[in-house]
């Protein structure tokens, strides 16, 4: 009766100490590394379309540097005029404004189980800093989703692409166009007849979203984007995949990619 006894109080104090503890995904946050990913293509490459399926699927938010600049530049806020100039060119906004954007942000409580980078580090220097922030807390990137796509789809892409601005849902004349879509009689789209499919607001085209600023992008990535790869691919975390197929199939390849192994 007495081994009896201190089995059951043995079993009754473990099962108590259980409970009290943290559960599993109490733990999961805890002691589990944030997945702390990258999106990373030249303009038109697909981040912000497939950026959106991967919030769903992980629940992790989505940080697009962006899109935090054109709120800056909407809002007339001393960063968006600042921005606004070099960005409606296609050149790239000061390291120093996006880095302090980025440490910002990525310490707000939707950011505890991870995020996603959309858009940043555009620089080596923006990547260097970015690690260096990650270091304070003993982290660091853990998957890098390259996406790409050879340049002549990227024109054809950036030049169709509508936006609905409170979402950032992106729309193409040719490939995704909205519901609502006219053509005139000269065979252009009536822009009046672009709306959202969701909430039926109209869409609007990026001011950089033409052929001149284009170039200037993808000079700017080329030359100061690209460098990144370089510098994250011995760490073995960049997954590459072929940005250049349509949206599901592009989307099959990238779910494949966000399995940890
Ligand atoms: P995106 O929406 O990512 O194509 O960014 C639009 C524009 O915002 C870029 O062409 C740049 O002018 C500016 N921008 C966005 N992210 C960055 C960044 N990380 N570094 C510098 N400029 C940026």
């Amino acid at each position: 009766a007495l081994v009896g006894g201190l089995g059951a109080g043995a079993l009754g104090g473990y099962f108590f100490g259980k409970k009290q503890g943290e559960s599993a995904a109490e733990k999961y946050e805890k002691y589990w590394p944030r997945k702390i990913m990258m999106l990373f293509g030249a303009p038109g490459a697909g981040k912000g379309t497939q950026g959106p399926k991967i919030v769903d699927t992980l629940d992790i938010p989505q940080l697009s540097t962006g899109d935090m600049l054109r709120e800056a530049v909407a809002a007339k806020t001393e960063v968006g005029k600042k921005a606004q100039a070099v960005m409606a060119s296609g050149g790239l906004v000061s390291d120093e404004i996006v880095i302090g954007i980025i440490a910002d942000r990525i310490k707000q409580p939707d950011c505890q189980s991870g995020f996603i980078l959309d858009g940043f580090p555009r620089t080596l220097a923006q990547a260097q800093a970015l690690d260096a922030m990650l270091a304070k807390n003993g982290e660091a990137v853990s998957l890098i989703v390259e996406f790409s796509v050879d340049p002549a789809v990227l024109e054809e892409r950036i030049c169709g692409r509508w936006m609905h601005k409170a979402s950032g849902r992106s729309y193409h004349v040719k490939f995704t166009p909205p519901k609502s879509m006219k053509v005139g009689a000269d065979g252009k789209v009536v822009p009046e007849s672009m709306k959202d499919d969701l909430t039926g607001e109209a869409l609007y085209q990026r001011s950089d979203d033409t052929a001149e600023a284009l170039k200037t992008r993808l000079d700017a990535y080329k030359n100061q984007t690209l460098p990144i790869l370089e510098h994250y691919k011995d760490k073995g975390i960049v997954k590459k995949v072929d940005g250049g197929k349509d949206i599901k199939d592009v989307w099959t390849e990238v779910q494949a990619k966000l399995v940890s192994k």
